[in-house]
């Protein structure tokens, strides 16, 4: 019977890289390639062997790098010819990385694999800019949702989602924030609900804009947003400038001590 490598799907967690775990770093240590996206921090990679095969597809926005099925063939290619093949991906691989639909490929192939979670940016990003996803007295749940559909499959019902309660966090939604906007205040949500956008959430570039959701859009408009950015719509926003912090081990020094 044909042998095959084995796929470890990755998660490289939001940003900062001391916030991989322990299980990705082995991984990573191990790979003999590593196929990996545009949201991973790139000082991640520097822990590969020096002759690990190292394979960009990621995605910018408007510039569709790799197709879907050319990373689900690279996948089995390289699950064929190598041994440990690392498929990395930011945040948590199975929170809208499309990390399923590539284990389903690697399934269907009889192609062994691992997930090994990772720190989505969804709930830990938000937390290292100062607004946990829940409280006691604030949120009793929370929805993360995308901004973002696929053409041609059915869109996020705004009004619904208005109508709940808990913490909505919102990623990749920039790009459709003034219908977002425009659709959860015709939904019922109040215009005084506190909102944020945080961008780059654990990195060095980290950035939170606080405001309304009635204010949201305009903020957004002077602020000049940079991906990647989360929108959280819900009263734990309101803690966010007590409860923030600054990191004290950096991703610096944290690169310094692994070299
Ligand atoms: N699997 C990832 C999410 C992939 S979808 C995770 O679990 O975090 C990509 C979207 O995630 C981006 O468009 C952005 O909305 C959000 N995102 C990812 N990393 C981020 C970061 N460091 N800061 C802010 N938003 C981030």
């Amino acid at each position: 019977m044909k042998t095959s490598g084995k796929v470890w799907l990755v998660g490289a967690g939001p940003g900062d890289i001391s916030l991989l775990t322990l299980k990705a770093q082995h991984c990573i240590h191990q790979a003999d390639v590593i196929i990996y996206d545009r949201l991973v921090n790139p000082k991640i990679l520097e822990w590969a062997a020096k002759d690990c095969t190292l394979i960009n597809v990621g995605k910018n926005p408007g510039n569709h790098c790799v197709p879907q099925h050319e990373i689900n063939a690279l996948l089995l290619h390289h699950a064929r010819t190598h041994h440990n093949i690392v498929r990395l991906k930011g945040g948590d691989p199975y929170v809208f990385g499309r990390g399923a639909e590539e284990v389903e490929c690697l399934v269907e192939e009889r192609i062994p694999f691992e997930v090994v979670p990772g720190i989505s940016s969804a709930i830990g990003g938000l937390a290292c800019a100062g607004i946990p996803v829940t409280h006691r007295d604030l949120a009793s749940g929370f929805h993360v949702v995308t901004g973002h559909t696929r053409e041609g499959n059915q869109q996020q019902d705004w009004r619904q989602l208005a109508r709940l309660h808990g913490t909505l966090v919102i990623v990749m939604g920039i790009a459709n924030l003034p219908f977002i906007c425009e659709e959860l205040l015709m939904g019922g949500k109040s215009p005084n609900t506190p909102a944020a956008i945080v961008m780059s959430a654990t990195r060095e570039n980290q950035r939170r804009l606080t405001c309304t959701l009635g204010t949201l859009l305009s903020k957004a408009q002077e602020a000049n947003i940079a991906p990647p950015a989360l929108i959280v719509v819900g009263e734990v926003v309101s803690l966010s400038d007590r409860l923030s912090f600054i990191p004290e081990v950096t991703q610096t020094r944290y690169c310094e001590s692994c070299s």
